[in-house]
């Protein structure tokens, strides 16, 4: 998929109220319903067509009218709701050319104002071997694609998280700068993945910092899980860099010893091969490098403290529960047989999400809406009116006492946000018969953080 950020520039702000609408819409819709969209968005003078239109060829929406006439989010659409948000952040203001394709990513340079050049990761949950694909999507069968935008979020948020407490811990990690939906923003590393380098100045000091960083994120109560060639970096002066942390592991979880012994098995496999280096396991390549193979480190000889990281990953805001969702997903595809609750998890898991919706309850809903809409209107008055008038301040008290009022919402334009969200809410209520709507799981927590008020002029451009 091409990232076309100056297609960014073409974008009005309707068109980003209408995006923004259909995202909010996605927190309880697979595809959001066309009536919906336009109610969140409230367009004057019935704008909404249009700009959907206008959306859908820029290819940053779907259209789904399969069941009923609708629309979802394409990842390009979630990727320039993040890039606009980071950028009235502050936090940099042009998008450069792409430096990698990972598995399940893609990576951008992105530049600040004064020229500074960072790595911009956005995370594409699904996009992998078609195996790993097709057991994901068993284990989502009944989710909604929303679930991908979801998951790919909180990859985000745990690879910040641990990105952040590792670097406080001292491990040779990028910088952790910010992070928005599915987006992280870090430090640009220099250097190459270990997988390029065909020489090394001194393999055995390389290779035994490599296995130290293994045996040292152990001690501190983590398994890193993906430890290969790929997710090392090392610069022209063999300066090492770890990389690549949605999939780590605490050493208290079950499979712990065979993640770490894999880990160190890519490592030692990677060095035997690349370097020809040998453990008094391989026999019969004497004149090669050798390394004693009793050096390979035991998880069990390692003093492990589970709760090490914790506190830092507690206060960076990725919950426990946040985790289990990304760890039942990681370890549906990967090692699926080995489960023997996933059954039981599936079911409670299933009960918790609240983002997908019956397709035949949404029809209802919207049929109801027209009605219930009326009945709104009488009883909230003016309020059922409220249009998006930006220069509007909203701080009353109906606000604080919204069910959903702990979301953190967007702060590129927070007061549009808030009138959306209250749209929607009263959308929602409407459509559910006046009942509040629930806090979902997908509830979206920005992490936020910074100045609302943070607004340097966006220069979206590959330059
Ligand atoms: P995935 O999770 O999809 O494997 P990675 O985080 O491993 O993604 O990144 C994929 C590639 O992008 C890496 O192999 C590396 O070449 C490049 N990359 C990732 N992060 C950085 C960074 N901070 N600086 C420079 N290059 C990076
Ligand atoms: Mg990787």
């Amino acid at each position: 998929m091409k990232l076309d950020v100056n297609v960014l520039r073409y974008l009005s702000k309707d068109d980003f109220r209408v995006l923004t609408a259909v995202e909010m819409g996605m927190r309880n819709h697979e595809i959001v319903p066309s009536e919906l969209v336009e109610r969140i968005a409230s367009l004057k003078h019935g704008g909404t067509y249009k700009v959907l239109k206008n959306l859908l060829k820029y290819k940053l929406l779907h259209h789904d009218a399969s069941k009923y006439d609708g629309f979802r989010l394409t990842y390009l659409g979630y990727d320039f709701l993040a890039i606009k948000t980071l950028v009235n952040r502050g936090i940099f203001t042009g998008v450069g050319r792409q430096i990698g394709v990972g598995k399940e990513s893609d990576i951008f340079e992105v530049a600040q104002e004064d020229g500074t050049i960072l790595a911009m990761k956005l995370h594409r949950l699904g996009r992998t071997s078609f195996r790993a694909v097709k057991s994901k999507r068993d284990y989502l069968r009944h989710r909604s694609s929303f679930s991908w935008l979801y998951l790919s979020r909180l990859a985000a948020l745990k690879e910040f998280a641990f990105m952040k407490a590792l670097e406080e811990h001292d491990f040779p990690v990028p910088k952790a700068i910010d992070c928005n939906r599915h987006c992280v923003i870090m430090s640009l590393v220099q250097g190459y993945p270990m997988v390029q380098v065909k020489q090394l100045q001194n393999p055995e000091t390389i290779f035994e910092k490599i296995i130290g960083i293994v045996v040292r994120l152990a001690e501190h109560g983590l398994i890193h899980c993906d430890f290969n060639e790929f997710n090392i970096m090392i610069d022209d002066e063999e300066k090492i860099t770890m990389i690549d942390f949605p999939q780590m592991v605490s050493v208290s979880h079950r499979n712990a010893q065979m993640y770490f012994d894999r880990d160190i098995e890519c490592i030692f496999k990677f060095f035997r091969k690349r370097f020809n280096m040998i453990f008094h396991e391989d026999k019969g390549e004497s004149d090669e490098t050798e390394v004693d193979e009793n050096s390979r480190p035991s998880f069990y000889d390692i003093t492990k403290d589970a709760n090490a990281l914790d506190r830092d990953l507690e206060a960076s805001g990725f919950t426990r529960k946040e985790q289990n969702d990304l760890d039942k997903f990681i370890e549906g595809g990967v090692e699926k047989s080995e489960d023997s609750d996933e059954d039981e998890d599936e079911e409670s898991d299933d009960k918790e999400q609240t983002c997908e919706s019956n397709e035949e309850e949404n029809v209802d809903e919207l049929k109801s809406l027209q009605l219930q809409e009326k009945e709104q209107k009488s009883s909230d008055g003016v309020e059922a009116e409220v249009k998006l008038d930006d220069t509007e301040k909203g701080e009353n008290s109906e606000d604080k006492d919204d069910a959903v009022s702990d979301e953190k919402e967007e702060e590129d334009d927070p007061e549009l946000v808030k009138q959306l969200g209250k749209q929607r809410r009263r959308a929602m209520a409407a459509a559910r018969g006046g009942r509040k709507s629930q806090s979902s799981r997908n509830s979206y927590k920005d992490k936020g953080g910074r100045s609302q008020n943070s607004k340097i002029h966006s220069n979206m451009s590959g330059w």
